[in-house]
């Protein structure tokens, strides 16, 4: 698992480097999902401390394990509106919101609760039936919704890139992402901020990074290969 880390960590300074970025201004997320918290264990040692997960199931589990300690979660993969009141409290980032529904969902567990949500909006910026996120043309739109809720704080976007045998043909979908970043970070909307740019996994990071990517997800990678068997 150290291999892995310096690995990868060879390669976001490579990029950076390419693209003339500082390395600390990359932000690695590992990605446990179907890992063992002893796989984590591992990493924590390198000194990762926050894992992206994509399973409110898992994430319960995980989380009271390591409940006393400073190991954070971040919701990486779609969550359905009956589960927010599960993790709402658990995880520091939610990376998928993806609709008014869950919006609002989470809206109101947050109230309930007098907490500040943190989330990223996600894009589906290749437009594949199969992806999540919401379109491009609709972000304006779904901006002023989350403007005119209090308990929710947007602090940027996130995306799902296609997968490519060659990451080169990711590029064009990290560029789009980063222009609309760009342009919605010069916007002044209530409860938004562009702070983070997710974007990025174990075959495009580099990619991602070079097209301006601030936190990327990694997990095979890291972790090595997933076996859904176990689960
Ligand atoms: C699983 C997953 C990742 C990590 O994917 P790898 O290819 O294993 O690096 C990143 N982002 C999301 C949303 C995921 O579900």
């Amino acid at each position: 698992m150290k291999e892995n880390i310096e690995y990868v960590l060879k390669a976001i300074c490579d990029a950076c480097k390419k693209a003339n970025r500082n390395v600390d201004d990359v932000f690695l997320l590992p990605v446990s999902k179907t890992k063992s918290v002893y796989d984590m264990e591992d990493v924590i040692s390198s000194g990762f401390y926050t894992f992206g997960e994509n399973k409110v199931q898992e994430i319960l589990q995980k989380y009271e394990y390591f409940k006393n300690s400073k190991i954070k979660f971040h919701m990486i993969g779609h969550l359905q509106t009956n589960k927010v009141k599960y993790i709402i409290d658990k995880v520091s980032l939610i990376h998928s919101l993806d609709s008014i529904s869950l919006l609002d969902k989470i809206q109101q567990e947050a109230k309930k609760r007098n907490m500040i949500v943190n989330s990223l909006v996600e894009i589906n910026i290749s437009r594949e039936e199969s992806k999540y996120g919401i379109f491009e043309e609709d972000l304006f739109d779904f901006l002023s919704e989350i403007s005119k809720r209090d308990n929710v704080r947007v602090q940027g976007l996130m995306t799902v890139a296609p997968y490519f045998e060659d990451a080169e043909n990711t590029r064009i979908y990290f560029r789009k992402m980063k222009l609309l970043f760009d342009k919605i970070a010069k916007e002044n909307y209530e409860n938004v901020e562009m702070k983070i740019l997710s974007m990025g996994m174990s075959n495009d990071f580099k990619v991602a990074i070079e097209e301006g990517a601030n936190l990327i997800r990694v997990g095979t990678l890291i972790f090595g290969k997933r076996d859904y068997s176990k689960i």
